[in-house]
């Protein structure tokens, strides 16, 4: 029987093993950590997952609870094609789509499907895609469902089903090496316990993440000024994937630069860490910088907070927090705003500072020029104009006017008190560049043609994404292309046979 090895047990492995296992292939994973960290990233996220949809009519055979009441006066509104496309191209830096971009947004809808027919089920987003208007819940940013359970949820779901299909998972078992026969992968190289112990196979998938937690390849790939960085997720993604495929000739793919990277609690804890419980773990992060304004050590704004929809703008602004003097910001909101903030920021371990006057605020700010810091803030407030209603539901063009630097949607100004401000630093989620695959998920070589009997899939593919990130495609990109590598990995056996 045809065997296919799979590095990696996150999101896109686990797909890649379903589909494997559907296709009449036996399935070994082989995943580096041990039980309880296994999953990888997949498991630190929401489970949000971006895809093409026409209608709210489609999404209701996806849904966990296809009878909460919620559902009768709820607004998906609709996800065409080329509104993933226009989303990704914002973020291309003027390039056209990659082909491992168009692979993605033409099979989202279809893999999304495949996943619910595993009975892997989904949620929608309430608390965070969706304002309330007129009694209605409107979706808002194209982005409307979460895997039930969120990540560890979706992890836990597609685990169950690859041990149902009959796959086998080792854990502690780190890929070091591939192996190759006749020019054609036949199998891995493990590290157990301190020894080398080689794993036969006709295929192999590496689904082992990027390369985010490792210092060395983020100062290698990215720049130094990345060494420093905090990791939001697992620890286990040192860049294997690559490095192993790179040595035998893979070719790289993509932006080396590139990553996701978001505004943090600047006290959170330096990694990711499972045992910190989920719903305290996804705490540290804030994101609610379009409601008000991010204000650099200098004293200085330094982005358009309100330039989109945060689904669209914060996965950009770690990296832009990042380059500023000192690596951090502070952001700052008034009373007015204070409901609409997600629950992150009433976290019993957010740090901020809270004051009844801008002045007091500022005062309190430490390691930034005051005086620039109250005199942007000032200038700011004057600037907002007062003659359009703020409307967090859409692009609401409540800007303000006259600023060398704009805020273009959602301007209110800081008048209303209690103030409060909370300062935040960069931690990167994972990075975009990785292996050349084909349409298939083959590795390609650098002479352009396929590494016989080597697949990819997962934030180790590069090439899905440039300089930017619209929010819940790392998770769709996994399973789009675990899903195509899979059903590569078992179909090229069967075709040579
Ligand atoms: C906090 C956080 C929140 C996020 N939220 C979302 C979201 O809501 N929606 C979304 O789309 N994306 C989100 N992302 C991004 C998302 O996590 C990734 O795009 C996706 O999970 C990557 O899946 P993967 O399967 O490629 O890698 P991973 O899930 O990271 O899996 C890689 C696996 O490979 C293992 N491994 C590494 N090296 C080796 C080796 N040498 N040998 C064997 N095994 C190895 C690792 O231990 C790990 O289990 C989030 C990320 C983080 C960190």
């Amino acid at each position: 029987m045809n065997k296919v090895i799979i590095v990696g047990s996150g999101n896109a492995a686990l797909c890649a093993a379903i589909s494997a296992l559907e296709h009449g292939s036996e399935v070994l994973i082989l995943e580096a950590a041990d039980e309880k960290e296994a999953g990888g990233n997949s498991k630190y996220t929401a489970g949000a997952m971006r895809f093409v949809y026409d209608s709210g009519e489609e999404l209701l055979h996806l849904l966990n609870d296809p009878n909460d009441q919620r559902l009768e006066v709820t607004d998906f509104g609709s996800y065409p094609k080329e509104k993933f496309e226009n989303d990704l191209l914002g973020f291309n830096d003027g390039r056209p789509l990659s082909p491992q971009q168009k692979i993605l947004i033409s099979n989202s809808k279809e893999t999304i499907q495949w996943l619910a027919d595993h009975n892997i089920k989904f949620d929608p987003i309430y608390s965070r895609q969706s304002f309330q208007k007129d009694g209605k819940y409107i979706f808002w940013g194209g982005l409307t469902l979460e895997a039930k359970g969120e990540g560890v949820g979706l992890v836990d779901a597609q685990l169950k089903r690859v041990i149902e299909l009959g796959g086998t998972i080792e854990y502690n078992h780190k890929v070091t090496k591939l192996q190759s026969e006749n020019n054609t992968i036949n199998g891995v190289v493990c590290e157990i316990d301190g020894n080398e112990v080689f794993f036969k196979a006709n295929a192999v998938v590496l689904g082992c993440g990027g390369f985010e937690s490792s210092k060395k390849l983020r100062a290698k790939y990215m720049g130094d000024q990345w060494a420093d960085s905090m990791v939001r997720g697992t620890r286990h993604n040192l860049g294997a994937g690559i490095e192993m495929a790179l040595e035998v000739g893979a070719a790289f793919e993509g932006n080396p630069e590139g990553c996701h990277a978001t505004p943090m609690d600047m006290y959170m804890p330096e990694n990711g860490n499972l045992d910190i419980p989920f719903i305290e773990r996804k705490q540290y992060r804030k994101i609610c910088y379009f409601l008000g304004i991010m204000v650099n050590a200098d004293g200085n704004r330094f982005v358009d907070e309100g330039i989109n929809f945060r689904n669209y703008t914060y996965a950009q602004f770690g990296k832009a927090i990042l380059k500023q003097p000192k690596g951090f910001a502070y952001q700052v909101f008034d009373k007015k705003v204070e409901h609409l903030l997600y629950s992150e920021y009433f976290f019993w371990d957010a740090h901020f500072i809270e004051s009844n006057t801008l002045e007091g605020l500022v005062d309190q700010m430490q390691n930034v020029d005051k005086n620039q810091m109250l005199k942007t803030i000032n200038e700011y407030n004057l600037a907002v104009d007062k003659t359009v209603d703020f409307d967090p539901t859409i692009l609401d063009g409540k800007s303000t006017k006259g600023l060398e630097l704009n805020k273009t949607n959602w301007a209110n100004a800081l008048d209303t008190p209690p103030f409060k401000a909370y300062p935040v630093r960069c931690g990167i989620t994972f990075t975009y560049g990785g292996l050349k695959v084909n349409d298939q998920a083959a590795v390609i070589n650098m002479d352009g043609n396929e590494i016989k009997g080597l697949f990819a899939c997962g934030e180790l593919v590069g090439g899905v994404f440039y300089n930017g990130y619209p929010g819940g495609s790392g998770l769709t990109s996994g399973a789009v292309f675990g899903k195509i590598a899979g059903q590569s990995a078992a179909s090229k056996f069967n075709d040579e046979q």
